[in-house]
């Protein structure tokens, strides 16, 4: 069999990290021809994990403008990837499936999903959501998310880190916050709510690696800036982050891949939403939902802080997303997709 030649496309510092442990599986193995092309909507977040992970694309689109609005993404996006796309006349493109997210993820997902040869699910209940769509069962492949085969390679027992000496002795919370719904008041009162707890518990310490949205910057510098027990400091590398949620006692976050990752790491997380696409962490009993009410964020993060059981209850290891084996699942199912095409 000739070499199937994959093209990987993503652009986020979160597709990249669910990316990029396919890349080295993919490059890894004689089958396979990887081509990588980044869109690059978020610079910066995103060099910093092409280089963590050692990444070098073969195609940068270079797309970002200050100022960017959806469509102007969506626009050079498409007419960059079509130069791509003749050039290097791919036999299979692959992009991240961020399933479950809100508006405009949702939508391209429908839409991408309606020219899908091959959808790698991460679990079961996602497999059940596209088989309601009316996928057919052949096309979908449950492979567990690649973000937990990141994670394998990311968390060391004895990171060194400066941000870790600092928390020590202190029980530490680890603070992300950056969806466009909670921009503005939602975020000043999510805050508010974290500070006042903090100022009741002596012993906790946060950090907050702050997205540089302008809006975001702003809310963190206004509600927890000047606190000496609250660190704000830049959207974190990746193995530095993901060392730092290892060794944390508590998550608060509105991300989604945050609530993701922590179920693997035993680390019970506050979602800074009033919903979650991640279903299979509240089941698992790592995740709670406490939407961007101050009153109700600040009782459930004191709850937590203050009831030894119930943290315990969350904070059992639980996994709901996978065993770190999704890249080398979705790779042995591209082969096996391409052998059968062969026949
Ligand atoms: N992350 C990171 N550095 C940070 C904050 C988050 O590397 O300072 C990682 C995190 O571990 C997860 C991903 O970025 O893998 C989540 O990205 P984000 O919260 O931006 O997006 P979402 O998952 O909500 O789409």
């Amino acid at each position: 069999m000739n070499k199937i030649k994959v093209m990987l496309v993503f652009g986020t510092r979160p597709e990249t990290i669910k990316m990029a442990p396919l890349v080295k599986e993919l490059r890894e193995r004689p089958e396979f021809e990887t081509i990588v092309c980044v869109t690059a909507q978020h610079r910066q977040m995103l060099d910093q994990v092409l280089s963590a992970f050692s990444i070098v694309p073969e195609h940068d689109l270079d797309i970002m403008k200050p100022g960017q609005t959806l469509s102007d993404i969506t626009a050079r996006v498409l007419k960059g990837l079509e130069g791509v796309i003749n050039e290097e006349k791919p036999d299979m493109v692959l992009r991240t499936h961020d399933k479950y997210s809100p508006y405009p993820e949702e939508m391209n997902r429908q839409f991408v999903g309606c020219v899908t040869d091959l959808h790698f699910a991460p679990t079961e209940l996602s497999r059940q959501n596209l088989l309601s769509e009316g996928k057919k069962a052949e096309s979908i492949v449950v492979t567990g998310n690649t973000a937990i085969d990141a994670l394998k390679t990311t968390v060391r027992e004895d990171f060194p880190d400066p941000i870790l000496d600092w928390a020590a002795g202190s029980r530490l919370i680890v603070i992300t916050a950056h969806r466009r719904e909670n921009l503005g008041e939602p975020m000043h009162r999510m805050f508010r709510a974290i500070r006042r707890v903090m100022e009741e518990l002596p012993d906790v310490k946060a950090v907050y690696p702050v997205h540089l949205n302008p809006l975001v910057q702003q809310a963190a510098r206004e509600e927890l800036g000047g606190f000496d027990r609250v660190r704000l400091c830049e959207p974190m590398e990746v193995v530095e982050f993901h060392n730092l949620l290892a060794r944390s006692y508590l998550i608060l976050t509105d991300s989604g891949g945050i609530q993701e990752e922590a179920p693997s790491l035993g680390k019970p997380v506050i979602v800074l939403r009033d919903t979650t696409e991640r279903p299979e962490g509240v089941a698992a009993g790592t995740l709670k939902l406490a939407g961007t009410d101050e009153e109700t964020i600040y009782g459930m993060v004191k709850e937590l802080l203050t009831d030894k059981a119930e943290y315990e209850r969350m904070a059992h290891a639980s996994n709901p997303y996978g065993d770190g084996l999704a890249s080398k699942r979705i790779a042995d199912a591209i082969v096996a997709y391409f052998s059968k095409k062969a026949q």
